[in-house]
């Protein structure tokens, strides 16, 4: 199968069946969202959202947190993976944002860079989710399931080499939506270590099913 056929077959199928995908994180504005998403790597979204709650009553904007220590950001985010890292980056982040962007969290992918815990996928989704900007977020869900499918050739050993082939093939109006696409498809059917294969909708044309999937038997 040529390889615009497959994108064209694979959008043709996340738009039929996730019309409406969006991040399962619970936020309220970008600085809430970009402190949801720092608390999220390693981290399940599910886990992520049980603890937002309180710490953003606490510190509802980057101004309040930056007057908090990371023992007290801490105290809320104990039970999330890497509690200590991550309370010592909010707390230099919210320090940042406060004194150099005046409380506004920066839209530019280079300036979000910048911040504390902040690196290229976490810029990325601020710019795709928080900004309505068109941008290619690579997690491990959506540099696993475009490796499967073979959407990204298996010379694409990086997140960032994912995500230049992804965004030099996707329709660029798409990009952002498309992350939504293999990140949840990624967590709900193409699974790390189960991949569901037999009722996944693109199973005929995904190169990792085609080599694997024989007369119809589970991945
Ligand atoms: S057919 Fe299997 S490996 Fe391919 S995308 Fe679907 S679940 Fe993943």
């Amino acid at each position: 199968m040529k390889k615009a056929d497959l994108y064209n077959r694979v959008v043709a199928h996340f738009q039929a069946t996730m019309p409406t995908a969006g991040t399962e994180l619970h936020y309220g504005t970008p600085f809430q969202l970009l402190v949801a998403v720092v608390l999220s790597a390693q981290c399940t979204d599910k886990r992520v959202n049980m603890v937002t709650p309180a710490l953003f009553a606490a510190y509802h904007d980057a101004e309040s947190m930056a007057q908090a220590t990371e023992g007290q950001i801490l105290e809320y985010i104990h039970s999330v993976s890497y509690p200590n890292s991550k309370s010592r980056h909010l707390a230099a982040l919210a320090r940042m944002v406060t004194e150099e962007y005046g409380g506004k969290i920066p839209t530019d992918i280079d300036e979000l860079q910048r911040l504390p815990g902040v690196g290229r996928k976490t810029a990325n989704v601020m710019a795709a989710v928080a900004f309505g900007q068109q941008a290619m977020p690579v997690d491990t869900h959506v540099f696993r399931v475009a490796a499967r499918i073979g959407l990204v050739p298996p010379s694409c050993k990086t997140p960032l080499q994912t995500e230049q082939e992804l965004v030099r093939h996707l329709p660029h109006h798409l990009l952002s939506q498309a992350h939504h696409w293999l990140l949840l498809h990624g967590r709900y059917v193409c699974t790390a270590r189960n991949p569901q294969c037999v009722s996944c909708g693109l199973a005929d044309v995904c190169r990792y099913a085609l080599k694997h999937v024989k007369g119809g038997d589970a991945c």
